[in-house]
Parts: structure tokens; sequence; C-alpha cells
């Protein structure tokens, strides 16, 4: 987890929880965690938060499920939301979006906006996510994010 994520008290986490795939889900799953989803359709699982609260947020503020957390965490703060049809980034929630470089705000945005078009895309249809290409993008992004704050 970086530094200034531990300082300021997830508040990512305190959003409601992830949207996830099938896919994501079963990783969690078979890693040994619990399931606290509550399936939307055949490819769309939600999280079951108590209130806002992610359920996998331990009481230190940590992500209980940090190494196969979904695709929605790792890119967070670049999560496009859509506002009156617009897109919009969630910037100004997160201590990030203060200090990672207009570069790669601009690089994380096209890559996750890719990610999250793929799981929009699932949500109404049963097309299946392109996995390695999903990875390659995730490894990325984490990459960059440590090499700049860590
Ligand atoms: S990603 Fe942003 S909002 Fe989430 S814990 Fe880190 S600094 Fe806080
Ligand atoms: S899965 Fe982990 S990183 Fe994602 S919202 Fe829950 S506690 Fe936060």
């Amino acid at each position: 987890m970086f530094k200034i994520c531990k300082k300021c008290g997830a508040k990512c986490c305190k959003l409601g929880g992830a949207d996830v795939t099938n896919q994501e889900r079963e990783i969690i799953l078979s890693a040994g965690h619990t399931d606290h989803f509550v399936k939307i359709d055949s490819d769309h699982y939600e999280m079951k938060s108590k209130g806002s609260i992610c359920p996998y947020l331990k009481e230190d503020n940590s992500c209980g499920i940090y190494h196969v957390r979904p695709i929605a965490c790792r890119c967070f703060p670049i999560h496009p939301e859509f506002n009156n049809n617009k897109k919009e980034y969630l910037l100004a929630l997160c201590p990030l979006g203060k200090v990672l470089p207009k570069e790669l705000i601009d690089r994380m945005k096209k890559d996750s906006t890719r990610i999250m078009d793929h799981i929009t895309k699932t949500r109404f249809t049963d097309t299946k996510l392109p996995k390695g290409e999903i990875e390659a993008i995730i490894k990325g992004v984490d990459k960059l994010k440590n090499f700049i704050l860590e």
C-alpha cells in the first residue's frame, strides 16, 4: 500500500465497494476470501457494502483482498464515471490526484477507460474480458504508480 493511501483513511473504499466481472469475483473467491457479492447479471457483480463501506476493508483501513483486488480499485482514482452523459474521473476525491504527473494520469485515463468499457460491455452481453490485455494494463498501471510513489 502507498504511504499516501495509509494517511488518507481509505476514502475510495468507502464509496460503496467496486463492481466486478464474474472472472474477477472467481479470482477473489478462489484465493479463499468470503463471497460478499450480489449478482446483477450473468457477468456483473456488485459488492454488498456495509453502508457505503466495502466489505473487504479491514479495521486498519487496509484492503483485506489487496493481492486480488478488483481492476476498479487498482486504477483508482482514474475511474470513469458518467455524469449527465459526460465522462468524469474521481481525481478530486483522492490525494493521489494531486501528486500523479499529468502524463501518467493521461495514460491511466486511457487504459482504465478501456478496462471499464470492457466491464460495462459485459453487463449487457456475455463478452469475455480479454484477460491477457487486461492483465498487461493492470501490471503497467501498478508499475507506474510504484515507480512514482515508492
Ligand atoms: S487511492 Fe486515493 S482515495 Fe484510495 S486510499 Fe489511496 S489516496 Fe486514498
Ligand atoms: S476491494 Fe479493497 S481496495 Fe477495493 S474497495 Fe474494497 S477494501 Fe478498497
